[in-house]
C-alpha cells in the first residue's frame, strides 16, 4: 500500500464530508416521503456478501470506508430494497462509485455492481435525491447539449473551408463527444483528419451521447437526448458510428435503443493499419485500458495492434482486465475530484520505467492522468498515430 492511499484512508471522513460541502446534497424526495425503491431485486440478491471485491474497487482503496466499497455498496442497496429511506449517506455511497466494473470482474457471484448501482442512482433520482455537481450536469446537457455548458459552437475546431468539405450522407459517422469537442480539440481534428481520409462524416447537430446522464442515474433526461442523435443518423442512413471516447463508445454501443455498428478509433485504426502507411517510431510506450472500452467491452487487442506498428509496447503493472480505474468515470471526477484524482495517482503507479509516453484511448482518461501530474506525458492514442504519419 503506498503513501498516499495510507494518509487519504485514514482521512477518508474528512474527504467525503469536505465533497458533501463541495457539492452540498440535495434531499427533496426524503422530505416529500416518496420512498418507492425500485431496482431489480435479483441483481441485487446475487451478491452473497462474501468480500472478494473489497481488495479491488479503487474507491474504496482511497476512502477505506465500508460503504465506499462494492459489497457496502449492495448492502445498501439491499436495504433500500427492503424499506429503508434514501438518505445522505446512501447518496454518498452512491455516488462515489466510478462503475469501473472491476467488482463485476472478480465477483464469484456474477453480480454486477455497476449496473445495480446505476439502477439504484436512477431510483434516488426518482426519489429527489440528488446533487448539486448532478443537478448542474443535466442541465448543462439538456440546454446546452454537452456536459461543459459550453455555448461555442460544437464543431468550432473546424475552419470555414473545413466545414463546406463534410460529407452531407455517409455510412460512417465520427461521433466527436463532448470532451474532444471542447477540452481536446486537437484530437478531435487530428481524428477527423485519419477518418476523413476513408469517407467518414460528421453528425449535422450533434448533442452530448447521453454518458454522463445514464451513469448519474437521470435515465429519462438521458432518453431524449439520444432520440436527438439518433434522429439524425437515422436521416443520414449511417451503419456504423466510429467514438474516440470510451464513454460515448459504451453508451452508442450499449445503451442506445437502435441497433447499428458503433467501433472504436482504435478498433478502426486496427482495421485500417496497412492503407494508413505508418511510420514506425524509436518510442517506447505504455497503454492504459479505459474501464469502459477494456473491461466493460473488451476491447484489449485492437489499441495495443496500433502501438505496436508504431512503437515499442510495454505493458502497465495491471492491464485488460485487472486494469486500474484512472477515477474520472461515473460522476466522481465531477462529485469528488479529491478522491477521483487519488485514484488517478494511484494509477500512475502502475506505470513501467523507461517509457516515453502513457498513451490511452479515451479523452477522460487522458484527463484525470494528467491532473495526477507524473513525470510522463499521457497522450491520446490519435496523437500517437499522427506522429507515425508525419
Ligand atoms: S459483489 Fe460479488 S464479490 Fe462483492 S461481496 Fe458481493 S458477491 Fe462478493
Ligand atoms: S464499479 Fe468500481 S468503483 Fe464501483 S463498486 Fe465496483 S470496483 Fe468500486
Amino acid at each position: 500500500m503506498n503513501g498516499v492511499v495510507k494518509i487519504m484512508k485514514n482521512e477518508g471522513k474528512k474527504v467525503i464530508e469536505q465533497a458533501r460541502d463541495q457539492d452540498k446534497t440535495k434531499i427533496t424526495g426524503k422530505e416529500s416521503g416518496k420512498h418507492s425503491f425500485e431496482v431489480d431485486p435479483r441483481s441485487v440478491y446475487k451478491c452473497v456478501q462474501c468480500g472478494t471485491c473489497r481488495s479491488v474497487c479503487p474507491v474504496f482503496d482511497v476512502v477505506g470506508w465500508e460503504s465506499a466499497n462494492t459489497r457496502g455498496r449492495m448492502l445498501i442497496i439491499k436495504s433500500l430494497l427492503e424499506g429503508r429511506a434514501p438518505s445522505e449517506d446512501v447518496l454518498q455511497s452512491l455516488a462515489s462509485c466510478t462503475t469501473c466494473g472491476i467488482c463485476a470482474s472478480r465477483c464469484p457471484a456474477g453480480a454486477n455492481p455497476p449496473e445495480v448501482v446505476e439502477a439504484a442512482r436512477t431510483q434516488l433520482i426518482k426519489c429527489g435525491i440528488t446533487t448539486e455537481a448532478q443537478e448542474k450536469l443535466k442541465s448543462a446537457v439538456l440546454t446546452y447539449g454537452n456536459s461543459f455548458g459550453e455555448t461555442k459552437d460544437r464543431k468550432h475546431w473546424l475552419s470555414e473551408t473545413e466545414l463546406s468539405k463534410i460529407l452531407e450522407k455517409s455510412d460512417y459517422v465520427y461521433f466527436v463527444g463532448c470532451f474532444d469537442s471542447y477540452r481536446y480539440p486537437e484530437f478531435a481534428k487530428k481524428t477527423f483528419g485519419v477518418l476523413q481520409r476513408f469517407g467518414v462524416t460528421l453528425l449535422p447537430d450533434e448533442q452530448c451521447c447521453a454518458s454522463p446522464l445514464l451513469r448519474t442515474g437521470f435515465k429519462e433526461d438521458a432518453e431524449k437526448v439520444m432520440q436527438r442523435n439518433l434522429e439524425q443518423i437515422r436521416k443520414m442512413g449511417a451503419h456504423t458510428i466510429i467514438t474516440s471516447c470510451a464513454g460515448c463508445y459504451t453508451t452508442l454501443k450499449n445503451n442506445y435503443p437502435e441497433k447499428f455498428r458503433v467501433i472504436s478509433l482504435p478498433e478502426f485504426l486496427a482495421e485500417h493499419l496497412e492503407e494508413l502507411n505508418l511510420k514506425k517510431l524509436d518510442l517506447t510506450v505504455t497503454y492504459h485500458d479505459p474501464c469502459h472500452l477494456g473491461r466493460h467491452n473488451e476491447v484489449y487487442d485492437a489499441p495495443r495492434k496500433v502501438i505496436e506498428a508504431i512503437s515499442t509496447l510495454k505493458e502497465m503493472k495491471n492491464i485488460k482486465e485487472n486494469a486500474r480505474c484512472c477515477g474520472g468515470g461515473g460522476g466522481v471526477r465531477i462529485g469528488y475530484p479529491d478522491i477521483s484524482l487519488e485514484l488517478a495517482k494511484n494509477r500512475l503507479q502502475d506505470v513501467p520505467e523507461d517509457v516515453d509516453y502513457i498513451v490511452t484511448s479515451c479523452p477522460l482518461c487522458v484527463r484525470n492522468l494528467r491532473d495526477a501530474g507524473g513525470h510522463i506525458e499521457v497522450i491520446d492514442i490519435v496523437e500517437l498515430v499522427a506522429m507515425a504519419m508525419e
